[in-house]
């Protein structure tokens, strides 16, 4: 039977048959696993590829976890890691090499800019060169001899540019440079980037998927076998093992996304809305928005909108944007994102760019929006508002 996207959200990676009718798979904790013979343990016991052999590659509740993952984005095999950036780490690590050079996008989320291009990568001797995230097929005219990957997020990261994914990935396509998505403000649920020609999907599933906020954990999806065998044996040769229990949420988290998202949009386009009304307000930053400039890619592409937004302020006193947001009653002060409650954050893009420039002079924060009254959000929202207006 053909499964549409909401069926195979509510039972991909369920298995009652193998779990003594249990709905949900259940927490396998192991290290050890043990053969029945040493033939076995010879042929089953090192092929980290396929089913359970050591703690490390993964238990059921791993697999269960990547299982639901790979069927989202109708995948060839999916990754678990334990946190969004291991996954973004090990994606790149596996398909890059001394002397290789990565097209990175200026929009980057900043720890995989500074932490794992400007640091790692680099230290390894692998170039990384920004690029505008408007370029679109213009990606062409960029590459460069020794290019072999090109790495996107979209909507960016604090500044929400919409990028032209599958022109992209189609370039990428033809000079058989490797394509790699940070999908993670869409989550599986939104955005099918394998779909549209993408080679490598990677997800923060500590934001959405996991959905609580009291989880990390990432994933990377791959399109075609050759590359699963890539990530898979990076993420091995790193050591790098999801936590069972973590993947269990993971899991968990998947069976109410799609009900998540849809309130996290509404609260978030009524948010948004009113906000850029507001005489503080020079932009919201929120592709949703149909005067948003990436408006047309997002309705395309996407099937939805997420929480999560930026906002650029008018030009105020330094201590303005802190006068607005310590007070919040609603929104906490934090990093990360995508569990039910609200969180405001001052956010720094200009600084952070070296292929493009950040156009606007105000001060910019990112809003979660949770599940909360939107109305309640809109009122703790306006007091700091006036906050701002009036610090001295
Ligand atoms: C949070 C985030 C990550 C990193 O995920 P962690 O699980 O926190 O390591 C990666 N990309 C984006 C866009 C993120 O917002």
């Amino acid at each position: 039977m053909k499964k549409r996207k909401d069926t195979v959200l509510t039972h991909a990676g369920n298995h009652p048959d193998a779990n003594h009718g249990v709905v949900n798979p259940p927490v396998y904790h192991a290290s050890t696993i043990v053969f029945p013979t040493v033939k076995e343990f010879e042929e089953r016991g090192h092929n980290p590829y396929e089913g359970v052999q050591y703690g490390r590659t993964g238990t059921p509740t791993t697999m269960a976890f990547e299982e639901a993952i790979t069927a989202m984005h109708k995948g060839f095999k999916t990754v678990a890691y334990p946190s969004g950036l291991a996954a973004i780490a090990g994606a790149l690590l596996s398909v890059l090499k001394s002397g290789d050079e990565v097209l990175m996008v200026d929009s980057v989320y900043a720890p995989s800019r500074k932490q794992v291009c400007d640091d790692v990568l680099a230290r390894l001797g692998v170039d990384t060169r920004y690029y505008d995230p408007l370029v679109g097929g213009g990606i062409s005219e960029i590459l460069g001899a020794n290019t072999r990957a090109v790495f996107l997020e979209s909507p960016g990261s604090l500044t929400f540019e919409m990028q032209d994914v599958p022109a992209i990935a189609e370039v990428c396509r033809d000079k058989n440079i490797v394509s790699i998505i940070d999908n993670t403000w869409s989550s599986p649920y939104l955005y099918q980037p394998l779909v549209q020609g993408v080679d490598i999907v990677v997800e923060a599933a500590t934001k959405y998927v996991v959905g609580h906020s009291d989880a990390m954990l990432g994933t990377a999806t791959v399109a075609k076998e050759n590359l699963y065998r890539r990530i898979k044996s990076t993420a091995n040769s790193l050591g790098y093992s999801a936590a069972p229990d973590d993947c269990y949420l993971g899991t968990r988290g998947l069976r109410t996304l799609s009900v998540r998202l849809q309130r996290h949009q509404e609260n978030a386009m009524k948010v948004a809305t009113w906000l850029r009304e507001q005489p503080q307000i020079e932009r919201v930053l929120y592709p949703a928005l149909p005067e948003d400039p990436g408006h047309a890619i997002w309705a395309r592409d996407h099937s939805g909108a997420s929480g999560l937004f930026g906002v650029v302020l008018q030009r105020a006193p330094e201590g303005a944007v802190a006068a607005m947001l310590d007070d919040l009653e609603l929104f906490g002060i934090g990093a990360s994102w995508g569990g039910y409650e609200s969180l405001a954050i001052p956010t720094h893009p200009g600084p952070l760019r070296t292929a493009t420039t950040w156009p606007y002079e105000g001060p910019t924060i990112r809003l979660h929006i949770g599940l909360e009254d939107p109305d309640d959000l809109i009122a703790d929202l306006q007091a700091g508002l006036d906050r701002f207006s009036n610090a001295p």
